[in-house]
């Protein structure tokens, strides 16, 4: 795997046979998880296939002549032609092998297979997901000497990873980078010994057998199983967004923000993680309209009173976006009137999404535990869900806060109970 730039693209990518390219930036939480995965990937298939990272902020033309507009990005070519479509955002490994295999004959595919081996290990603990939840019992399970593994698709530190500052976990006096304080609580678990399988596909999960697969081929068994996965973004379900999520959707202002310097951005919401994220946007962009669905925002007074007093951001009350499309370059939003119905046009340069959040149970597998109406996981005060031997921890329980504070509590709490368990 090799870096390149735009001067060495016309002869390693447009004249190189096949070729993947990763288009990466720096503070990208998504483009650190790809990193390993990118590598695993270049090492089974490298004999094949050429594989180059490309850094966008330091190639910004070539990456929008390819219509890069989100990191981080994959393009795959062969013979100098763009091949199946490009990925963004929080990539699967799944993803990038079924779009390097369709490069591939049958007999390439096999051999590269061959070289694949399946595994089984057994642990006391299995903690599904990273974040300051399953972190923390991490840490306290890896202190009581309890055998424990903590698996995640991403990196460690979930939401923290990709909060640009946090100004109230306690014990700092000045407002911390998410990412620093997920890179600390990240080393402090591994400090105490437990294992972290990182920036892997989960490819299956079962509650009542206590079994995990990832990445298709490693079986983990384990005594207790602590689902500690959090929340994803709500998406909108407009037409058009899909289709440009990562080509003029984005998620994640952390990521993108800083490639919208001096240009006009729209942030769809009117919640906490909106108004936060519309003021850090500001720090690069011109103009911040705000789209929100009611009449007022629905942010804490704080968060509201600064976002008032910025005159980069104005805010569209009632109005909910219906469609999206790019038209010359720039992403156009068809937005509703609420109150009139009538249909508005509006034109930005990229549009950010903060529109709430649901919980992560999609991958839980057939028996669930019980769950409150709104898809959130019940547990008593020790954290057990109604299933034996499995408790929840974090953003992805009922309750009324979700914050750092109350992730970790959760996570103390539960590791604390099985440690006596055991
Ligand atoms: C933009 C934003 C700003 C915020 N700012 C603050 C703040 O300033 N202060 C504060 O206290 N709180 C803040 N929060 C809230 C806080 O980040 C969350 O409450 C906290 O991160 C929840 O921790 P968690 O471990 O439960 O979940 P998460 O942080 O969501 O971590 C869940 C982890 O599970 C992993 N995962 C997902 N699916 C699977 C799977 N199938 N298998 C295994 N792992 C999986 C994810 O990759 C992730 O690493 C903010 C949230 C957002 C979105």
């Amino acid at each position: 795997m090799k870096e390149i730039n735009a001067i060495d693209f016309q002869s390693e990518v447009l004249n190189g046979g096949r070729v993947v390219v990763d288009f990466y930036s720096t503070e990208c939480a998504p483009c650190e998880a790809l990193a390993p995965k990118f590598d695993a990937m270049a090492e089974l298939y490298g004999e094949k296939i050429k594989f180059f990272k490309i850094f966008r902020q330091g190639n910004r033309d070539l990456a929008t002549e390819l219509g890069v507009s989100s990191s981080p990005t994959l393009l795959f070519f062969d013979q100098g032609k763009q091949v199946t479509d490009s990925i963004s955002g929080g990539i699967k490994k799944s993803e990038i092998i079924e779009r390097l295999d369709s490069m591939l004959s049958p007999e390439e595919i096999i051999e590269i297979k061959a070289n694949q081996k399946a595994t089984v290990s057994e642990y006391d603990v299995a903690i599904l997901g990273g974040g300051p939840a399953g972190l923390t019992a991490g840490i306290y399970l890896g202190q009581a000497k309890v055998k424990t593994v903590i698996i995640d698709p991403a990196l460690p530190g979930g939401y923290m990873a990709i909060t640009h500052q946090v100004s109230n976990y306690p014990g700092f006096v000045e407002a911390q980078p998410g990412f620093m304080l997920a890179h600390f609580m990240g080393e402090q678990a591994k400090h105490t010994g437990i294992d972290l399988k990182v920036a892997v596909d989960v490819t299956s999960v079962d509650l009542v057998k206590k079994e995990i697969v990832i990445d298709e081929l490693e079986t983990i068994r384990a005594k207790k199983i602590i689902i500690a996965t959090g929340t994803s973004p709500n998406t909108m379900n407009a037409p058009g967004e899909k289709e440009y999520k990562g080509k003029g959707i984005s998620y994640c202002a952390t990521c993108d923000a800083k490639y919208f310097g001096d240009k006009d951005v729209t942030v769809i919401g009117g919640g906490n993680s909106a108004v936060e994220e519309a003021l850090f946007i500001t720090k690069f962009a011109k103009k911040v309209t705000m789209v929100h669905q009611f009449d007022k925002l629905t942010a804490n007074q704080t968060a509201i009173d600064t976002l008032k007093s910025n005159e980069k951001i104005h805010v569209l009350y009632e109005h909910e976006p219906r469609n999206f499309e790019k038209v010359n370059g720039k992403m156009v939003a068809t937005l509703e009137n609420l109150k009139t119905k009538e249909l508005v046009k509006l034109e930005s340069d990229g549009v950010f999404v903060f529109i709430g959040f649901k919980a992560n149970v999609g991958i839980l597998g057939d028996t669930l535990p019980a769950m409150d109406k709104w898809g959130y996981i019940i547990t008593d005060e020790d954290m057990h869900t109604n299933l034996p031997d499995v408790y929840a921890i974090g953003d992805i329980i009922s309750k009324k806060y979700r914050q750092i504070t109350t992730a970790v509590a959760d996570g103390t709490i539960a590791a604390i109970t099985i440690s006596k368990e055991l």
